[in-house]
This record gives C-alpha cells, structure tokens and sequence, in this order.
C-alpha cells in the first residue's frame, strides 16, 4: 500500500469550480501514478476555511470515485498560509513509487517538485515594484532580484569614474573596471561593485537619475541582462525592472506591469526619502519622477515598457498589501 499526497487550490468558492477542481487533482494523480481507481482504499480531503460552497469529498464521489472511503476535513486557520486550497492523501493498493502531485496554486507549497518558474514585474518609479516583489518573494519563498540596483551600480561605478555619463564611450570606459555581482543574505539582495557592497550607497536621488542615463546604452544593457537571465535560469525568482517581461525574459511564466498616477508615485517616493531623512520638496520630487519616466520610456534599446501579455494593474488607489494580494490570487490562479 502507498499514501499519496496532493493538493490544489480553486479560485472561486462555488461547486461547480470544488467540482472541478477536484476530478482534476484526483484523475492527476491516478494518471501520474498509473493506478487504477478501483485500487483507491481511502481519500481524505482538508481544505482551507475559505470553503463554504462544496464538501471535496462529495465531488469526488459525482467524479466517479466512489468505491472507497471517503472523508472531508477543515484545516485550521493559519496566518500567511496559502488561500483556496485543497489538500488530499490517498491510500491505493500496489506497490510503486508515489508521485505527489500539486497544481494550480498549490505548486507554490512544493516548489522542488513543481518545477521554476519566473515572474516579471516591470513598471515606472514609485509604482511600489520593489517593496511588493520583496513581500511576494518572502510569501512565495522564492529570490527577489532587484534589476535596478544593477543599473545603479553601473551609475556609481561611472559618476565614481568621472565618466560623462550621456557618453556611451566613456561609460565602456568606466565600466570595463567594474564586477557587478548580487547575493542574498537572509533572503535581502545585496549589490556589490567590485567586491564591495553597495546596497545603501545607490539609493539616492542623484543615481536613481544617472541610472536611467546609464541604462540607456546598448552595451550597458547587454552586460546586465546576460546576468539577469543567468540568475533567473538557475532560480524560480520575481524580477522587478522596467523590460523583464518585454525583453530580458519574454517567456517568463508571469508577467506584472505596475502602475499609479505620477502625483501618487511622487508622494509615495517623498515618504520614502522623508523617513530616510532626505529632504527633497515634493514639487521637486514629481519632476524628477516624470523626467525619469520620460527618459525611460524613450529609449531605443528596451525602453520601459507593458509586454502585451502583462497583467495592467493601476494601484493608485490600492495600498502594497492590496497590490500583493491581488498579484498573488492572479498567479495562484494561473500556476
Ligand atoms: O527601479 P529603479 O528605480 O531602481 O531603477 C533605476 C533605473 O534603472 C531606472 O530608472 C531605469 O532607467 C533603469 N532600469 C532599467 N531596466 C531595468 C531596471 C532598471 O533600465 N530592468
């Protein structure tokens, strides 16, 4: 006798969807194992307290499961715990090696038997992209790369060079000299210019605009790239940037493009520099927002940019924990 474990999650909490969510796991997981139905000995559901509408266990027995024990529980509620979800273990008769089986959201819970995946989030500055991929990252329990920081370690290496930086010659120049690296230290990126880490130096007005200068040449583009798609080969990660889903990676798995009005992004950028302790008028704030958005945007080489299979998501009226939890339900729904 083997036990097989199995989950899934729904999307809207009615019977047609429990109905077919369930047939769905369950003809997964006896196609997978190859066994038959008749071998079933028992199958115990739990699902979250999300699920009022259907018992699994009575989907199972319409879906034609019904020559063995069947039982439904309810999980008790567990904070950051996956939403919708619909747990399984099957006993069947047989000798074999059970294949455990996770879809839809639920791949999320068994990352290392459901395969990578990458999901793209690109927008212009003050959308929130990066506090809402880190927050995803640590629910997900996946990397976050921060493919800004890249560009602004490519803007220190140059304004630290004296290089003009509008001139691509010079920029090559600088940054011939520069090892660009990122690692991860209790899941936090960290970035580091020759060795040394530069996470808190780039955070300034003054390199988020160089950044956008820097990040305009072809060259430039091509060295962080290269990296970027290394990184997210190796590791199911979210990438935050402005050309993830139009250009570093096309065929991610996810694709996000955030954005709010330009006076939101701007206050929400003046907060942000306020708690840092940089005194910076909002007025002034919401011109270098624009300028840089601009510049961006109008680049030849992979400008920012909505890929056409992108997830719009506007959050001008939706805070960072709404953000998250409406990019969650869509990959959940999607995976
Ligand atoms: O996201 P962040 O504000 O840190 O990015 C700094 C600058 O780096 C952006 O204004 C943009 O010009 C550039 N960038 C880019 N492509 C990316 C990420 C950032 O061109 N994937």
């Amino acid at each position: 006798m083997k036990a097989i474990r199995g989950a899934t999650t729904f999307e809207i909490d009615c019977a047609e969807q429990i109905r077919g969510c369930v047939k769905e796991l369950l003809d997964e997981i006896i196609k997978q194992n190859s066994v038959k139905m008749t071998d079933i000995i028992y199958i115990l559901f739990s699902n979250t307290s999300d699920l009022h509408s259907f018992y699994p266990a009575k989907a199972a027995r319409e879906a034609g499961y019904s020559n063995c024990a069947l039982f439904s529980a309810l999980e008790p509620e567990i904070d950051g715990a996956l939403k919708k979800c619909i747990r399984v273990m099957l006993l069947i008769n047989g000798d074999f090696s059970p294949k455990h089986v996770y879809l839809r959201g639920a791949k999320a819970l068994r990352k290392d038997i459901s395969g990578k995946y990458n999901i793209a989030i690109d927008g212009p500055a003050g959308s929130g992209k990066s506090t809402v991929c880190k927050k995803i990252a640590e629910k997900l329990d996946i990397l976050c790369l921060d493919t800004g920081a890249m560009y602004r370690a490519c803007a220190l290496k140059c304004i630290e060079a004296d290089a003009d930086i509008q001139n691509a010659a010079e920029v090559s120049n600088a940054l011939k000299s520069a090892k660009i690296e990122v690692k991860y230290e209790n899941g936090c990126q960290r970035t580091l210019l020759n060795g040394i880490d530069v996470t808190d130096k780039i955070r300034t007005p003054q390199i988020s605009m160089s950044a956008s200068t820097v990040s305009a040449h072809p060259e430039v583009r091509s060295k962080m790239v290269e990296l970027q798609r290394q990184i997210a080969k190796e590791h199911t990660c979210i990438l935050d940037g402005r050309d993830i889903g139009s250009n570093v990676l096309p065929n991610a798995e996810f694709k996000f493009f955030l954005t709010a009005k330009a006076e939101v992004r701007a206050q929400r950028r003046s907060a942000e520099l306020k708690q840092k302790g940089v005194n910076q008028a909002y007025e002034s704030v919401l011109k270098e927002i624009i300028a840089r958005d601009e510049q961006d945007r109008t680049r030849k080489t992979a400008p920012l940019i909505q890929a056409a299979d992108a997830i719009l998501i506007d959050n001008s009226d939706m805070n960072i924990e709404q953000t998250v939890e409406y990019i969650l339900n869509k990959i959940q729904e999607k995976i």
